[in-house]
Order: structure tokens, then sequence, then C-alpha cells
């Protein structure tokens, strides 16, 4: 196999031609800029397609720019989605977004492949697409152009097995929908998760009784899309999901489990530091990131700080930010808690909230709008994060052994907080409620005695975790054979 690592004749125009095409939000767009730098590090021309309400927040983000911009064989085009796009969309949109990708970007997504018209005179017609697994409508375009075609899928594998691949058995075996059955009874008819997954753990949109709802009709899709693609990437490490990798690969047997993506980008953009400056950063935020939360961890003990998120997409109401505010303030811990604008439902007065959880956050705590988050989960003070349980934020704590207490939002948070619980050992899983006395004993427990119980299962993850990354680890040898297929694929 040839050595990847080398930036190979990347203005050659005979080099393959990959067309990117993520999900139009904040972590499928982070993963899949990071998948998009290491192809240009492989010599791989790659065209970054963005539909256009996302494109502009990105844009404003003049170093992600200004960063692509050094790869001769990167350039974004952006297509139209039919989305308002003064601000990011939240969870409540998510809807709205799938819709308008599928009436107003789909056909032009068509006419665009057909027609080539991302070729030049110094580029390739692209030679393979590799398209966010939500997209499944770029099978047929596949088909219809003969342009091989590889998934990539940006939420959890062990969500994608259970919830969504198997979905079509889960209704078979009238497992799903639930009709108001007990929320704790094992689902039993995924293979591999028997004893695991109970109805409450599947993604959160299984809980409806109404099978005619879009998104069940999605996954229905991608359910069937998946094994015919020519390949399948994957934000995990083999190590991780051993669980639900057999399997899975038993429907789709070319799977390239490729993560931490975060974790192999910054190991293989290492090497290549000569070619960047000191200051340069490896972010893809839509959100301007505060940094002055990390030099108010610099002043915090080692592990004492809990850091608290609710991802880019999830909402919460006055009533729920109150009880984990004082569940947070009355553990005890100093905190930093990102409050992305627009994240509490209606907002909120200062007047509303009761003055000791005022003064105790002015004391001990610290809230940004938008934190550098890989940097803040990797730094020393920093001893626990109460999540909701997004795979992107997940694999990023365990990538930097910190121990987690989930509360889980939607789609695929319900599965993967379960696994943090009852497989991966890593922390606390309190899906369903919302509690201060719960969350103050789940921050203490993880903060105070699961140093002896978490411990353990959180430092090795990490330390396979870092392993699947060095040159002879599972995910680096995943991604050297995904860009060699690719070679293939394209010759
Ligand atoms: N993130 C960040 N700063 C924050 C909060 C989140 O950079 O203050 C990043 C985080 O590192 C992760 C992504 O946003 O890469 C969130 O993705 P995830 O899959 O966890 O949740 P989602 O936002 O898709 O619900």
């Amino acid at each position: 196999m040839e050595n990847n690592h080398q930036v190979t004749d990347a203005k050659s125009p005979l080099q393959p031609h990959v067309l990117i095409f993520s999900l139009p939000f904040q972590g499928p767009v982070n993963c899949a800029l990071k998948l998009a730098e290491l192809l240009c590090l492989s010599g791989i021309h790659v065209t970054f397609l963005n539909t256009e309400h996302i494109h502009r927040p990105l844009l404003l983000h003049t170093h992600v720019v200004s960063r692509f911009n050094r790869y001769p064989n990167f350039r974004f085009e952006t297509i139209p989605d039919g989305v308002e796009h003064e601000k990011p969309v939240s969870a409540d949109r998510f809807m709205e977004v799938m819709e308008g990708i599928d009436t107003v970007t789909r056909p032009l997504f068509r006419e665009m492949m057909i027609s080539g018209s991302l070729s030049s005179r110094s580029v390739r017609p692209v030679t393979v697409m590799i398209l966010d697994a939500f997209l499944s409508f770029g099978l047929d375009v596949a088909i219809e152009t003969s342009i091989p075609v590889v998934f990539f899928e940006t939420v959890s594998p062990c969500f994608l097995w259970t919830s969504c691949l198997n979905l079509p058995t889960l209704i078979e075996s009238g497992e799903v929908p639930f009709q108001g059955g007990n929320l704790d009874e094992l689902i039993k008819s995924v293979p591999g998760s028997e004893h695991i997954i109970r109805r409450r753990d599947l993604a959160s949109f299984c809980r409806s009784d109404d099978l005619s709802e879009p998104i069940i009709d999605l996954l229905l899709n991608e359910a069937r899309t998946i094994p015919q693609a020519q390949g399948f990437i994957l934000n995990t490490f083999e190590e991780l999901d051993s669980l639900i990798l057999p399997h899975m690969r038993k429907l789709c047997p070319n799977i390239y489990p490729i993560g931490p993506l975060h974790s192999l980008h910054k190991a293989r953009l290492k090497e290549k530091m000569t070619l960047m400056s000191p200051k340069t950063t490896f972010s893809n935020s839509i959100w301007k990131e505060d940094r002055t939360c990390v030099s108010w961890l610099d002043k915090q003990a080692p592990k004492t700080v809990l850091y608290v998120s609710i991802g880019s997409l999830a909402t919460i109401t006055v009533n729920q930010l109150l009880e984990i505010w004082h569940g947070v303030v009355n553990s005890g811990k100093p905190f930093l808690w990102v409050r992305r604008p627009g994240s509490i439902i209606g907002g909120y007065e200062e007047s509303q909230i009761p003055s000791e959880l005022l003064e105790y956050t002015k004391e001990i705590g610290c809230i940004v709008d938008w934190s550098p988050q890989e940097h803040v989960l990797g730094h020393h003070a920093v001893g626990a994060f109460l999540t909701h349980s997004g795979w992107n934020s997940t694999i990023e704590s365990i990538a930097e052994g910190v121990p987690l207490i989930c509360w889980p939002y939607f789609s695929d948070q319900q599965v993967n907080s379960r696994f943090v619980g009852e497989v991966w050992k890593l922390g606390i899983d309190i899906k369903d409620t919302c509690d201060r006395l719960i969350i103050e004993k789940a921050v203490k427990d993880v903060m105070e005695t699961g140093g002896n119980i978490f411990r353990p299962c959180v430092d090795g993850w990490k330390i396979l975790a870092k392993e699947s990354v060095t040159e002879m680890g599972s995910s680096s040898m995943n991604f050297d054979r995904l860009i060699n297929d690719i070679r293939v694929m394209s010759s």
C-alpha cells in the first residue's frame, strides 16, 4: 500500500476527485471538514458541497476559510436548500431542513452531478462521492451517473445498528411502535444488544406510535440504501464498537471505522506542522468560540471542573435550566457551562433566577456562549462532562478520558447514553429525568466516588482511542485503506 501521509502531487488533474456532501448541521459539517482535510493531505482533490444555510455562518469564520485556502486541491461549492439562514438552526427545525433538502436540494444535486458541472480544466469530473448517510437519495444519483458512493455516518454506530439498520426488523417483529408499553422492557430483535437496549434506549424517534412520520421514512430509506453503497465510513474505532461492528459487517461488508476522527485529524496534521503557522486552529465551528474560558480553566485544580454543554441543536425549557443549574450548584463543583444563544426556549431574565444560583455562579462558575470544546475536554482541570450525549461530544470525551453524566435529548443520544453507562462504563445515564437531586447525585458519584468506579474504564478507553490513530492503529490503517480504495474506484 502506498504511503498516504505524503501530499502526492496535489495539483495533478489525474488525482481522484472526491465530492463530500455533509448534512448541514454543526456536528456533521465539523466531521466532514476534518475528513476533507485528511483527503487533501493525501493528495486527493476535494469538492466540499455545503447547503446555503450552513455555508454562510461557516464563511464568517475566516480561520476556516483561510485554513482550507492553503490546499490547492480543495474548494467549497454551495447548493440551495430553501432554508431561511440568518442563524444556525436548532433541533426544532431539523425536519424543516431535511424537507428543504428533499424538495429543493435533491433535484439540483442530481442536475449538478449529471451535468458534470463540478469538473474544470484542472480537475477531473467527480470520481467518488462521500455523502452523509442521511442523504440516501444520493444512491439513485450514483446509479444514474455510475459514480461510486461511500456513505459517511457522523452519528453513532450503536444508534445506526439498533435504531436505523434494524428499524425494519423492529417494525416487522412488532417491537416498534411501543404503543404505550413499559419503556423499561428489553428489545429482543436486534442482534448483539439483546441484554442492553430497553425501549427507552432506542432513538427518540422510535417512541412515536405514528410510523408515517417523515423521520421514520428517512431512517427506513437510510437502512435500505446504506448496504448498497461501495463503503461506509464511521467515526468510531474497532475496539469501541466491537459489539456492533461484526453484526453490521454482515449487512455492509466494507466498513471504515476511522475514529476518533478529530484525533486522527490532529495526529496526521501534526506530521505536517511545518506547513502551518503556530497559530493555526483546527476548529470548524460555525459559532465564535469564547477562549476566555480556557484562561478560567487554567486557574482551576486538576480534574475539579464540571463541563456542561448540550451541543449545537438541543434546546431546554427554563424549568429544565433551573433543575440542572440547582443540581450543578448543589454538587459544589466549579463548572464551565456552554449556554448557546437560543438554546433556552423563550430565553430568561435574571429576575427569574434564585439569587443563590447567581451568587454561586459568580463565585465558581464560568458561562460562555460557545467553547473550544475539543480543547476544553483535553484540559487538565476538567473532571467530568454533563452532556446531551451527542456522538461527537461522546467520542471527543472518550478520546480525552473524561467521564460522562448523560442527559440525552433526541436522535442517537438515547442510545449513546445507554452504551456509555452499560457497555463502556464511562459514566451515568440519567435519561428521562430532569431533577436537581438526581443531577447533584450523579455529578458527585462521577466526580467523587466515581474516581474508583469509572476511572479504570475511562483511562482504558482513552488509551485504546489514542492507539487506534497511531501509524499502525486500526483507525489509521482503515483510513489508509479508504484512500487506497478511492484511488482504485477512481482509476
Ligand atoms: N462544540 C463546540 N463548542 C461548544 C459545544 C459543542 O465546539 O461549546 C462542538 C463539539 O466539540 C462537537 C459538536 O459541537 O464536535 C457537537 O456535536 P454533537 O454530535 O456532540 O452534538 P450535536 O450538536 O450534533 O447535537
